[in-house]
């Protein structure tokens, strides 16, 4: 692909830097904070606006409300959004169960949950990992029984991600538990999350937040309506939400915008009295040398996957690689922003709305959220499957081995 601007795409990316000057000002930079909390308010709020301009879905085909972009495009308004500091958008309904309704829902599902999920009007959750079932997820045991026209749902799902806020959960549930492998007898139901019978319990992360939760199912009555496509069939929908859930967690232009900051950060920060700043330590600079070639090389398959998928399609087990290099890139970032602010960095900031710090500053600025910063990046390669699964796909799926 051309990664050349043309004149159109300077004239679109004016376009996108006029719409956000304008639609995501400094009051909602300043109530945002540092962007790590997954609370409604703020990418509820982001994500609304972009759904009036016509803007929340750039992937989504174009008769079901999305962008007519070209993935160079779609690569601008990536990098514009991550300098302007927009929020990210929660991708659980937009990336994760969109495609699936899109793919290989019904007519009347597509109808009646596509819209709100566009407009930011009802907001989802993902019913995949078990206690016993997160690398081998195939291993679920929460279970639905068909009576008449519902199913009734028993089971635990865990480390459900902002389901304390959901309206909805997608689920991935064992129907048939005699299947002899146990990637058949798999279907992926939509759950309403005000249906009695749903607990949802927290747990706290490392960052000492409140992202994740366990779920559990007692006796839930699911209309057979909710169900995806074919009855056992779920495991090949499942895949599908997986390789959109790895292509967006990569964040490279996110990460383009976390380095050019920590570069700001070295480049005022004192190493000691008298001393020069961090970034002209041969040692410091070499490894943001180092990221900066990773996110380059990284940037470039991620265009080719935006690339392939305009074409038509999901992305591929390219995805994979796109996850692994994406997670340890904003893992290495948040690193040397540590080793920048040093002792400076503060795990927990008391009475503060996630480190956004408006006491007294002890440090420069940027420093009362390296170390949550830090936290929040641990589990990037872990969520949307660990790193040495990954690897394990693209030994197999993409280089072949066996
Ligand atoms: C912050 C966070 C948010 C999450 N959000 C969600 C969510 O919203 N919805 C959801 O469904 N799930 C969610 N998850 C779950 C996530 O997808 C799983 O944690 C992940 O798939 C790993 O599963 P596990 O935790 O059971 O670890 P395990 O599968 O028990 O793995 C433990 C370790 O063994 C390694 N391992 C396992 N199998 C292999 C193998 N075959 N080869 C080599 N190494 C292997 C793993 O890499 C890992 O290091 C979230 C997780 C976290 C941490």
């Amino acid at each position: 692909m051309d990664l050349n601007f043309s004149a159109e795409d300077i004239a679109f990316r004016d376009e996108v830097r006029a719409f956000l000057k304008d639609n995501w000002t400094d009051q909602d930079r300043k109530d945002m904070g540092n962007g790590l909390s997954m609370d409604h308010d703020i990418p509820v709020r982001w994500h609304r606006r972009l759904a009036e301009k016509g803007w929340a879905a750039p992937n989504w085909p174009l008769e079901h409300g999305g962008c007519p972009w070209t993935p160079t495009q779609k690569y601008i308004f990536d990098v514009e959004c991550a300098n302007a500091n927009c929020p990210r958008l929660i991708s659980f309904g937009l990336n994760l169960v969109a495609p699936v309704l899109y793919t290989f829902g019904n007519e009347e599902q597509q109808k009646k949950y596509l819209p709100d999920i566009l407009s930011g009007k009802t907001w989802w959750c993902q019913g995949y990992s078990e206690p016993g079932a997160g690398s081998d997820l195939a291993g679920l045991s929460t279970r639905a029984e068909r009576q008449g026209d519902h199913y009734i749902v028993n089971g635990q799902k865990t480390w459900t991600s902002t389901a304390h806020n959901a309206d909805m959960i997608f689920c991935l549930v064992r129907t048939d538990p005699s299947a002899k492998i146990k990637q058949q007898g798999i279907s992926f139901l939509l759950i309403d999350m005000k249906s009695p019978g749903i607990t949802v319990k927290p747990i706290i992360t490392l960052d000492g937040q409140h992202h994740v939760n366990d779920t559990f199912f007692d006796n839930v009555k699911v209309p057979v309506a909710n169900l995806i496509g074919e009855e056992n069939m779920g495991w090949t929908y499942a895949k599908l939400l997986l390789t959109h859930e790895r292509t967006g967690i990569a964040g490279v232009a996110r990460s383009k915008n976390r380095l050019d900051e920590l570069k700001a950060a070295a480049s005022t920060e004192p190493t000691g009295m008298g001393q020069a700043p961090l970034i002209d330590d041969p040692s410091f600079r070499a490894k943001i040398s180092q990221i900066e070639i990773d996110l380059m090389a990284l940037e470039i398959t991620d265009l080719r996957t935006l690339a392939d998928v305009q074409k038509g399609g999901a992305p591929g087990p390219e995805s994979s690689i796109l996850k692994v290099r994406g997670t340890e890139i904003q893992q290495s970032i948040a690193e040397l922003f540590l080793e920048c602010a040093g002792y400076y960095s503060q795990p927990y900031v008391k009475d503060t709305h996630w480190g956004n710090y408006e006491g007294e500053m002890i440090g420069a600025d940027y420093s009362t959220s390296t170390a949550l910063q830090y936290f929040n990046t641990r589990p990037a390669t872990v969520y949307g499957g660990s790193s040495e699964v990954q690897r394990n796909i693209i030994s197999k799926a993409v280089l072949g081995l066996r």
